[in-house]
């Protein structure tokens, strides 16, 4: 049995979640790259963790994200990976982009974004980002599923 700790932080970095994205979750440690943050910022979708995203925006932005409405995106949603295309920084800017996949309901959804960065109070914060448009794939129950599993969607991802 392993722990959601001791395995591999979800962010995909190979690192024990302990070692990873826990860390700045749990505050005693912040992003010290905008990658960083971002990949956290996943995994704390991944987990439901809505606080934690609300708290990463600029503070411009929180009124219009607010904490409930993450959530309920967070929630319906179930997430299988973070691949991040690349990422770019400067002294208090930074671009990354990235592709989430996730399922919606019995679509297999991507989210290609390439977000921008700016520190804040010393902190890297979660500006905004561009959206590159992917569009959904209906997963019916036989098909194999997309997380890559080999398995058939029902016995896999399906809801
Ligand atoms: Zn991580
Ligand atoms: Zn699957």
């Amino acid at each position: 049995m392993t722990s959601l700790t001791n395995s591999n932080c979800l962010c995909g970095s190979q690192h024990s979640y302990q070692d990873c994205c826990q860390k700045l979750h749990l505050g005693t440690e912040q992003a010290t790259t905008a990658e960083q943050l971002m990949r956290s910022r996943y995994v704390a979708y991944a987990l439901k963790n809505a606080k934690y995203i609300y708290q990463t925006y600029v503070q411009a932005k929180q009124a219009e994200n607010p904490v409930k409405e993450i959530a309920e995106f967070a929630n319906s949603c179930r997430f299988i990976k973070l691949a991040v295309v690349s990422a770019e920084q400067h002294e208090s800017t930074a671009d990354v982009e990235f592709c989430v996949s996730y399922f919606y309901q019995n679509l297999f959804c991507q989210l290609h974004e390439k977000s921008n960065f700016i520190k804040e109070a010393g902190l890297w914060r979660y500006l905004d980002g561009e959206i590159f448009p992917v569009a959904d794939l209906k997963i019916n129950r036989n098909d194999e599923c997309p997380c890559g599993s080999g398995k058939k969607y029902k016995k896999c991802h399906s809801v």
